[in-house]
């Protein structure tokens, strides 16, 4: 702005000499009227300038103003953008915190199994990494303990998914409180967990925790107004220092756990070199009971039950054999077991159970009188869906069979469904016995439920008469209860003369044992047979001593 003005002199400033002097008028007037002259211009040049300025100066009001609008405008628009900023930073948040717990979502399912929250195998493997650097930090050894539910399947398959589901949610409650701040808890499949635990070396400690495990899931579980009953079954293996390997420790540990199992039910089973082979072994038989089914090497040896005053041939109870092609004949002890594990027991049962029939017939054809047979039935074959079909069509001859059943399958947890499948046995004419009774817990109550024909009384408690005073009190309770509910009673391992007596005496129906005759083949069985139906007082004492 100032460019607009010269440094000519403003108005009111000192004024110079006049050039011109007018020749008519004085040097004075002259020089008056210059400087009026002078004065004129002066005050008009200050007019425009004054003009010029209050044009400027407006301008610039103008000016200004418009810059003050704009700035106005510019302000709002920014506080409208820092809203619109602010705004959208907090969607992009939200939208940024629910991705983030979706992520962690999909994360915590996909490291989770679904039905007890528990970790999972995919869990699994990043705990033992992480543990494995923990061991090696601290010196210490990691044992892996995989767990097997024994039962599981029955409750499953007899009392429902519902039920599966109740145990294993009680079963995940057991092991994360007693592995609490002890171990790491996971669940690798239907009815199998993992647990990983450092320690210092001494392997009791990890049997002792193992072991207080399996004594709590033998407690009882409350299913509504009833009980569920399971029981687990340990592999242990374990490791320290460089040996820690995921694979080789979990694997070893499944081997374990497949031999716990082979030995029994709440077994606590540590992986060793020993070990190692027996599993070779047992495979290798389970794959050559699977030939021998199919080749049928399994047959019945037979033994005979007599009527314990009169010594007259009552039934006779079928017991499998394997003829094994470089063993000779092997008893259930070698095979039983096995075949259980690899679920095809219930194949046997149905082979030694139509060969019993075939045999039956043939005694009948020669003229023998045999009343009835038995056969042993395993909760396996028990459960199968198509034995009630199967039967039918081995058209039963009437009246003649029994099925012997383990009171044990029985005693804790038979649903409605199988008392109405033992009738449906009932109904095509089977006769139902209660086996080894007197060696489980509750025997009083599998009387009610199953409402045998007949009990056979454990062996143990025979065996006891006349050496152990409790026996006889016991199987003279059981016979008055029997005797009550109308229910036959059947002495089992009878081995002398002296047996023989005091079961007869202590009023059982019928006598097996040794005493009486060793299981035979069909064959040898028939001539026995014979023998004792032509002179029944021969049937004692002949074999007792054998
Ligand atoms: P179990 O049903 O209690 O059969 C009686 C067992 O006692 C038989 O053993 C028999 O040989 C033995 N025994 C008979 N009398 C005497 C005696 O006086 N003294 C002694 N110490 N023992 C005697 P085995 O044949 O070895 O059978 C063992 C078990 O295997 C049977 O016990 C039964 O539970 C099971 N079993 C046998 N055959 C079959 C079958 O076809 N299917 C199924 N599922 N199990 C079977
Ligand atoms: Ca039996
Ligand atoms: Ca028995």
């Amino acid at each position: 702005m100032s460019a607009e003005f010269s440094p000519t002199p403003s108005c009111g400033e000192p004024v110079g000499q006049a050039s011109e002097e007018p020749p008519s008028l004085t040097e004075a007037q002259r020089a008056s009227a210059d400087a009026a002259q002078e004065a004129l211009r002066l005050e008009r040049r200050c007019r425009r300038e004054r003009a010029a300025r209050r044009e400027a100066e407006r301008l610039l009001e103008e000016k200004s103003s418009a810059l003050y609008e704009a700035n106005q405008r510019l302000a709002t628009l920014n506080a409208d953008l820092e809203t619109v900023v602010a705004e959208r930073t907090e969607a992009l948040r939200d939208a940024l915190a629910e991705a983030e717990a979706a992520k962690a979502r999909s994360e915590r399912e996909a490291m989770h199994d679904p039905l007890t929250g528990l970790p999972n195998r995919r869990y699994l493997r990043a705990a033992f990494e992480k543990m494995t650097g923990a061991a090696r930090a601290e010196g210490k050894a990691m044992a892996a303990l995989h767990l097997d539910l024994d039962r599981f399947k029955l409750i499953n398959d007899t009392i429902g998914h519902a039920a599966g589901d109740h145990v294993l949610l009680h079963v995940g409650r057991v092991l994360s409180e007693s592995a609490a701040g002890r171990a790491f808890v996971s669940r690798v499949g239907g009815d199998e967990f993992v647990l990983l635990m450092l320690f210092d070396g001494d392997l009791a400690e990890v049997t002792a925790f193992a072991e207080s495990i399996v004594r709590d899931l033998s407690l009882p579980i409350p299913y509504g107004a009833s009980q569920l009953r399971v029981c687990g079954s340990f592999g242990v293996a374990h490791a320290r220092g460089d040996a820690i390997n995921a694979g080789a420790l979990l694997a070893n540990a499944d081997r374990a756990l497949y031999l716990a199992k082979g030995r029994g039910r709440g077994v606590v089973a540590h992986y060793s070199g020993a070990l190692e082979q027996a599993i070779r072994d047992r495979k290798a038989l389970g794959d050559e009971i699977d030939d021998a089914i199919r080749s049928r090497a399994f047959e019945p040896f037979y033994q005979l039950r007599v009527d314990a005053r009169t010594h007259e041939v009552r039934s006779v109870e079928a017991l499998a054999r394997w003829r094994h092609p470089d063993r000779g004949v092997l008893g259930p002890g070698a095979f039983i077991e096995i075949a259980e594990d690899h679920r095809v027991i219930h194949r046997i049962d149905d082979i030694i159970l139509e060969r019993a029939l075939g045999d039956l017939a043939a005694w009948r054809a020669f003229g023998l009188d045999i009343p009835r047979i038995s056969v042993n039935v395993s909760a396996d074959r028990l459960s199968q869906s198509n034995l009630l079909e199967r039967l039918k069509a081995l058209a039963l001859p009437a009246s003649s069979v029994s099925f012997e059943l383990l009171e044990t399958i029985f005693l804790e947890q038979a649903a409605e469904a199988d008392f109405q499948r033992l009738q449906a046995l009932r109904d095509l004419g089977v006769a139902l016995e209660l086996d080894d009774f007197g060696s489980g817990h509750s025997s009083i109550l599998s009387l009610t439920q199953v409402r045998p024909r007949t009990i056979k009384i454990d062996r143990r408690l025979v065996q006891g008469l006349g050496s152990v005073e409790s026996s006889g009190v016991m199987v003279r309770a059981i016979v008055e209860i029997a005797a009550a509910l109308q229910v036959r009673v059947v002495a089992e391992g009878v081995e002398t003369g002296e047996q023989a007596a005091l079961c007869a005496a202590l009023g059982c129906d019928e006598l097996q044992g040794f005493a009486i005759c060793r299981p035979l083949p069909a064959s040898a069985l028939a001539a026995r047979a014979r023998d004792i139906q032509r002179e029944p007082a021969a049937a004692l004492g002949l074999e007792g001593a054998a």
